[in-house]
C-alpha cells in the first residue's frame, strides 16, 4: 500500500497517517450550528471531510466518522424567544436543510449525526469529572469553568504564547477571541430565556446548559472513544474550540483526545464585489437558484488545496462549470455503444492507469485536491485523442472506463444531466427584455451586467440582425 500523509495541526507538518487499530478511522468532525442553514464557507469544510472519508476509504479502511449537530447555543436561544418558540422548534426545520444541501452537494453521510441536547448526561458527567480532578470550579455566577491554569498542555494546538494566557479570568461566551484565553464555561447557569425555550437540564450545580467545547468533547468520547483517530474542523476552531476540547477531554481521561488534527482553510465570500457580481451565492439554496450544479462547486472546492484561502468569484464558479461539463462529456462518450464498438488503443489503457496513479498519489499526500483534478483532465485530453483514433480494443474502454469512476468516485464531479426547465427560459427572456431596455436609454453598463450575469448562468446570447438568440451551455 502506498503511504498516506497528513498534515497535523499538532505538529505543523505533513506526516504519515493511520489509524491506530490498521481498520477503522476514528473521526470526528464539528458539525453546524443548526439556527440558520450552513454557509458555502461551513460546506467548504465539510467538502474537505467528505474527500477526506472517501480517501480514507480508497486507502483501505473502515471510516466511522461522527458529527455533531449543536442545538442549544447562545444564537438559537435568542431566536427561539424572538419568535416565541423552543430551541427544538427553531432547531429541527434547520436540520432538515442541512441534510438536504448535505445530499445536493454529494457529501456522504457520517455514521453519526449526535445532537448536543440527547447528550446532557454524558456531558454533566464530564463537568463531574473534571470537578473532581480539580481543573474545574463552580464561580459565584452559578456557572461552571475549566480552570486553564491547572493544564499546562493548553494553549499547544493553538501555539498561544504563554503571556497570552490569563488564568483566573473567566469567559462565558463560547467565541472568544486568543486575546481572551481565560477560565471558560463548561456549564452555564441558566437564564430566564433558557428555560422558556427549553434550554434548560438538571445537573448538581443547578439549572443549566452545556457549553459548547464541551459539547463536541462528551459526545466525541461517548461515540468514538477517548482516543480518536482524526479531528477535523474548519481552521476558525483551533482556537478557542478545539484547544477547549483538547484541555477537558485531556484533563478528564489523561489520554490524547486526538491523534491528528487536520483543519480546512477559509472561503472568502465576504466583500461588496463579490456580493455584487455573485449575488446570493452564500448558501447552498442560493447555489441552487443559481443553478451551479454540486459538480460545478465540488470542481471549484478540490481545485484548490484545502490548507489554502480560497475566493468564492463568479469567474472561478464559470471556470469549474465548463471544466465538470468536460468531465461529463468524457464520461457520456466512454459509456457510449458507439465509443465501445470502436474500441480504444493500448495507450488509451496507459493512460487511465498513469491517471489512476497519479490521482492516487496526490490524493494520498495530504488530500492534494488540484493535482488529483490536473491527473483527471490530462486522462481526458489523452483519452479523447485515443478514442478518435477507434482502435477496435474493447477492453481498453473498459479500463478507461473503470479509472474514470475510480478518479470519479472521490471527486464525484460527474455533472447531473439537466432537465429542461421552464423557469429558466422565462427567466431568461425577462433579462433580455431588460437588457435591450438598457440598451435603449444607452446604459451599457447596465446592458453589460446583464449579458455577464446570463453567462455566469451558462447563458449565451448572440445579437444579429437586431434581434438576440439564447442557448444554455
Ligand atoms: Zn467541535
Amino acid at each position: 500500500m502506498p503511504d498516506f500523509r497528513l498534515y497535523n495541526t499538532l505538529t505543523r507538518q505533513v506526516e504519515p497517517f493511520a489509524p491506530a487499530d490498521g481498520t477503522t478511522v476514528r473521526m470526528y468532525t464539528c458539525g453546524p450550528t443548526v439556527y440558520n442553514p450552513a454557509h458555502l464557507g461551513n460546506f467548504r469544510t465539510f467538502l474537505f471531510e467528505d474527500l477526506m472519508r472517501r480517501v480514507l476509504a480508497l486507502r483501505g479502511w473502515t471510516v466511522h466518522q461522527v458529527m455533531n449537530l449543536t442545538d442549544v447555543d447562545d444564537k438559537i436561544i435568542t431566536r427561539a424567544r424572538e419568535q416565541g418558540k423552543t430551541i427544538s422548534e427553531v432547531t429541527e426545520p434547520v436540520i432538515e436543510v442541512f441534510h438536504r444541501d448535505r445530499e445536493y452537494l454529494r457529501i456522504q453521510r457520517a455514521e453519526a449525526y449526535p445532537r448536543a441536547t440527547a447528550f446532557i448526561p454524558q456531558m454533566v458527567a464530564l463537568v463531574q469529572r473534571l470537578i473532581e480532578r480539580g481543573v474545574a470550579y463552580q464561580a459565584d455566577d452559578g456557572s461552571v469553568y475549566f480552570a486553564i491554569a491547572k493544564f499546562p498542555a493548553y494553549g499547544r494546538l493553538s501555539r498561544l504564547d504563554t503571556r497570552e494566557i490569563k488564568p483566573g479570568a473567566r469567559v462565558i461566551q463560547d467565541d472568544y477571541s486568543k486575546e481572551n484565553a481565560q477560565d471558560f464555561a463548561l456549564w452555564k447557569a441558566a437564564k430566564e430565556e433558557d428555560e422558556i425555550t427549553g434550554a434548560s437540564w438538571d445537573s448538581p450545580w443547578g439549572r443549566g446548559r452545556p457549553g459548547w467545547h464541551l459539547e463536541c468533547s462528551a459526545m466525541a468520547m461517548d461515540l468514538l472513544g477517548d482516543t480518536l483517530d482524526l479531528h477535523c474542523g474548519g481552521i476558525d476552531l483551533i482556537f478557542p474550540h478545539h484547544e477547549d476540547e483538547i484541555a477537558q477531554s485531556e484533563a478528564a481521561t489523561g489520554q490524547p483526545f486526538s491523534r491528528v488534527w487536520c483543519h480546512g482553510a477559509f472561503l472568502l465570500t465576504e466583500g461588496a464585489k463579490m456580493a455584487k457580481r455573485v449575488g446570493n451565492v452564500s448558501t447552498v439554496q442560493g447555489l441552487r437558484e443559481a443553478r451551479f450544479s454540486a459538480a460545478a462547486l465540488r470542481h471549484f472546492v478540490f481545485n484548490t488545496h484545502y490548507r489554502k484561502e480560497l475566493n468564492l468569484s463568479e469567474e472561478a464558479l464559470a471556470a469549474s462549470r465548463q471544466a465538470v461539463r468536460r468531465v461529463g462529456d468524457f464520461a457520456e462518450r466512454l459509456r457510449s455503444d458507439t465509443t465501445m464498438a470502436l474500441g480504444g488503443t493500448p495507450a488509451l489503457v496507459q493512460a487511465a492507469d498513469e491517471a489512476v496513479a497519479q490521482a492516487e498519489a496526490a490524493l494520498f499526500d495530504d488530500l492534494n485536491g488540484p493535482e488529483a483534478l490536473a491527473a483527471l483532465f490530462e486522462f481526458i485530453r489523452r483519452g479523447n485523442a485515443e478514442l478518435d483514433r477507434k482502435g477496435g480494443d474493447r477492453t481498453a474502454v473498459e479500463r478507461a472506463r473503470a479509472a474514470l469512476d475510480r478518479i470519479d468516485g472521490i471527486l464525484d464531479i460527474v455533472p447531473d444531466r439537466e432537465p429542461a426547465d421552464e423557469g429558466l427560459a422565462e427567466w431568461i427572456e425577462e433579462q433580455l427584455a431588460a437588457r435591450r431596455a438598457a440598451r435603449i436609454a444607452r446604459d451599457f453598463a447596465e446592458a453589460d451586467r446583464i449579458r455577464h450575469e446570463l453567462t455566469s448562468r451558462g447563458v449565451t446570447i448572440e445579437d444579429s440582425a437586431g434581434e438576440t438568440h439564447w442557448k444554455l451551455d
